[in-house]
């Protein structure tokens, strides 16, 4: 019986890609694994599977009497609803413990890296298997988006050696120049509705017993938001009421100034505002240097909820 790998709900370049590369180096190692994903494809994961020629992987979103490998993520917020009833074979994850546990022993390669497609190459090279040139390819764009084309403060060292040498193996010489047409294909958010917008890279988190959901998009110029500002306050407003959440925030990233601009829908404001030591009497602030969710925004507010 084939074994499923899949990242997280609402599945990001890393995710996607993820379940790919690790299922190509499971495979060549003996097993049988099927990459699998739990959302939609967005329009850079899109591009990056164009650009060299692989099919997503089928969409599956209910696991249970299955076995699984987890890659990209390991909360129960961001799992399948069924995952109590699979068997997690493994784990692939760059983020902070999560809150899933197991019933009987499993492989778990767990860093504190940019990517967990670095974590990927890692382990080919530890198995000693080589990477197909286009597969290479597509791992290098995830680093690449995962760690802003190496500005995020979560990107290490490990992640540029990485995506270097993943470049040299696709033969690829100006891979930031690549980085950026896929940023360019990121910021396009003319052609989706404001609900989609705020959904399309977005985590929720159990903060201190309540649902505290985080969205963020990268774009190259901040301007693209300023007339539908109103409408994404909107949407946020929605998707907190819909959901049962305490909050919402969505990062608005300028990857070229490198600051978010933080929008921000919340029955605690005063948490959030402490989180940041900020004013949000308009519902919005800029945060400079701010580029990282996971490192820069979760933190500060699980100390606060
Ligand atoms: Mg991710
Ligand atoms: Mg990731
Ligand atoms: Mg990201």
């Amino acid at each position: 019986m084939s074994a499923y790998i899949f990242g997280h709900t609402t599945p990001d370049s890393d995710s996607i890609i993820g379940a790919i590369s690790l299922s190509y180096l499971k495979n060549q190692l003996g097993e049988d694994t099927t990459p699998t994903r739990q959302g939609d494809i967005n329009p850079e994961t899109r591009f990056i599977l164009d650009r060299f020629g692989f099919k997503a992987p089928e969409l599956k979103r209910t696991y249970a009497g299955e076995s699984v490998y987890l890659i990209d993520f390991m909360e129960r917020s961001q799992s399948p609803k069924d995952i109590d009833e699979a068997t997690i074979l493994g784990i692939v994850d760059h983020h902070k413990l999560g809150d899933l546990t197991t019933n009987s022993p499993l492989e778990m390669w767990v860093r504190p890296v940019g990517c967990s497609n670095t974590i990927v190459k890692q382990m080919f090279d530890y198995y000693g298997v080589e990477i197909p040139k286009d597969l290479a390819g597509m791992m290098m764009c995830a680093i690449l988006s995962d760690t802003v084309i190496f500005k995020s403060p979560t990107c290490t060292k490990e992640d540029t050696k990485a995506c270097k040498e993943l470049a040299k193996i696709a033969e690829i010489d100006d891979y930031k120049a690549l980085g950026m047409e896929m940023f360019i294909v990121k910021s396009d958010v003319l052609n989706a509705t404001k609900e989609e917008l705020v959904l399309r890279d977005f985590k929720d988190f159990n903060m201190g017993g309540v649902k505290v959901g985080v969205g963020q998009l990268e774009v190259v110029d901040l301007t693209v938001f300023d007339s539908m500002k109103d409408e994404l306050f909107n949407a946020m407003r929605e998707i907190k009421e819909k959901g049962d959440r305490d909050t919402v925030i969505l990062l608005l990233t300028d990857i070229i100034e490198e600051g978010s601009q933080l929008l921000v829908v919340s029955d605690s404001i005063s948490k959030v505002e402490k989180a940041f030591n900020v004013n949000l009497d308009s519902g919005e602030v800029w945060l400079p240097k701010v580029m990282s969710r996971k490192k820069q925004i979760i933190p500060f507010l699980k100390q606060q909820f």
